[in-house]
Parts: structure tokens; C-alpha cells; sequence
């Protein structure tokens, strides 16, 4: 686990295969993501690393990697856990939008999927995970870092990216990456396309995207990036 200050109090931390994003303010933390269930000691230490105590937790969206660790964090973290409602709904796995064995099975056939696929296996791909406390963002959202919900549906439904005004640094989850295992570019770029749960709204979010004023990007995988939320899915969509 690598922990980067990206932007004043903005903490990216690169786990192995997914990252996760650290607000601070004052001696307050809000959390967004938290990897795979194997990422939980990292996710640990990188909250240790920053200093401070954890007050919230924030879900991009639910899957796996992106909630994996929270029912081990949870267990000694009393904090509330706030995504977009539909996405709560998704994180208590009131219903699945998530690739599985099926889709993974269709690219094991290509020799760059197969350490990513060791990967899943060891970090925890496969666990039942759910969040039950998870819940729709009170009105006002006050939690450290004061982010701001930027609603990009498409990847799953109710996925969410937050943005950070003071830092112009925008969270965006899966819906706009800049790496992933299976792909061997680095920069702005679509996650292939099985993982979204709804590719032509995965597409609408780049709209959204593209339209928010921020200078660094921190995706749910890949490298962080330095440059405008615009020009950075425009150098998506020039792939
Ligand atoms: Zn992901």
C-alpha cells in the first residue's frame, strides 16, 4: 500500500489492486472505499498513517473492491457508512450488480488476466460481502473534507463520485479509471466494459464528469492523475 497527500488533507491509497481515498480534516477522517476484504490490513494502516479518528465512511459504489474491507473495519469502527441511497440498497446487497465467476471466466483465456485472477482469489473476490449500516447521504452530507456527491450512475446504479472543491480533486470511483490488472495502458480510460452494469449510462457519466471543475483525478484504479475532470475523459475517449 502506497499513501499519497495528492491535495491539502487528500490522502490516495494504492492497495494492490484498487484504491481508496482518505479525507482529513483537523484530527477527523472520512474514508472513501475500502478495497477488498484482503485489503483490510492496508486499509488499517494507511487510516493510522494519516492520524486522526475515523467519522464516516463513503462507498463509490459496492462492489467488492471498493467494500470489501468495511465489515472488518466496521467491527471496530463505530461510524456511519453514506453512499447514494440506491447504492446502500446495493451495498446491503438488497440486490447484485456485479460481474462474477461467468464473466471472469470469458477473459481467463488471456495470459494478462491470469495474475489479476490469483489476485482475486487471495484478496477475498469470492466473500458474501455486505454493508447492512449502509445508508442514503443525510441532507446536509457534514462529514470530514466536506466532499461533495457527484451522482454518475452506469457502472452500477448508484454509483457515486465526490468531489473536493477546496482541492478541485474528484473522486470518481470506477466510472472514469486510469489503470487497471487488465489493461496495459496507464491514463485516463474507460474499465473495460463487463464490469459496468450498464454500459450506454456508464457513458452518460462521463458527461458528468467531464463537467466538474477539478484538477486531480483519483480513480478507483490506476495511477492518480494530474489535469483537468475534461481532458481527462476527453484522453478516455480518444482510446
Ligand atoms: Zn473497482
Amino acid at each position: 500500500m502506497r499513501l499519497t497527500e495528492v491535495a491539502p488533507q487528500v490522502y490516495a491509497a494504492t492497495g494492490r489492486a484498487v484504491n481508496w481515498t482518505i479525507l482529513k480534516d483537523g484530527d477527523d477522517l472520512t474514508l472513501i472505499d475500502a478495497g477488498y476484504p484482503g485489503d483490510l490490513a492496508d486499509v488499517r494502516t494507511s487510516l493510522a498513517e494519516v492520524g486522526g479518528r475515523l467519522r464516516a465512511v463513503l462507498v463509490t459504489h459496492a462492489h467488492v473492491d471498493h467494500i470489501g474491507g468495511l465489515p472488518g473495519l466496521l467491527a471496530t469502527y463505530d461510524v456511519p457508512v453514506y453512499t447514494s441511497a440506491r447504492e446502500a440498497a446495493h451495498a446491503r446487497r438488497e440486490f447484485l450488480e456485479q460481474a462474477g465467476p461467468t464473466d471472469v471466466a470469458r477473459i481467463a483465456w488471456r495470459p494478462r488476466s491470469w495474475p489479476w485472477i490469483r489476485h482475486l482469489l487471495t484478496a477475498g473476490a469470492l466473500d458474501d460481502v455486505s454493508v447492512p449500516r449502509a445508508e442514503a447521504f443525510p441532507e446536509p452530507l457534514e462529514v470530514p473534507g466536506r466532499p461533495v456527491p457527484v451522482a454518475t450512475p452506469g457502472h452500477t446504479s448508484g454509483h457515486t463520485a465526490y468531489l473536493l472543491p477546496g482541492a478541485k480533486a474528484l473522486v470518481t470511483g470506477d466510472a472514469l479509471v486510469t489503470g487497471h490488472p487488465l489493461s496495459g495502458d496507464v491514463g485516463p480510460q474507460r474499465i473495460a466494459s463487463f464490469f459496468h452494469h450498464d454500459v450506454a449510462v456508464a457513458e452518460q457519466a462521463l458527461d458528468i464528469l467531464a463537467e466538474v471543475d477539478a484538477t486531480v483525478i483519483l480513480p478507483g484504479h490506476g495511477p492518480v492523475h494530474h489535469g483537468s475532470a475534461a481532458a481527462a475523459v476527453a484522453a478516455a475517449r480518444a482510446r
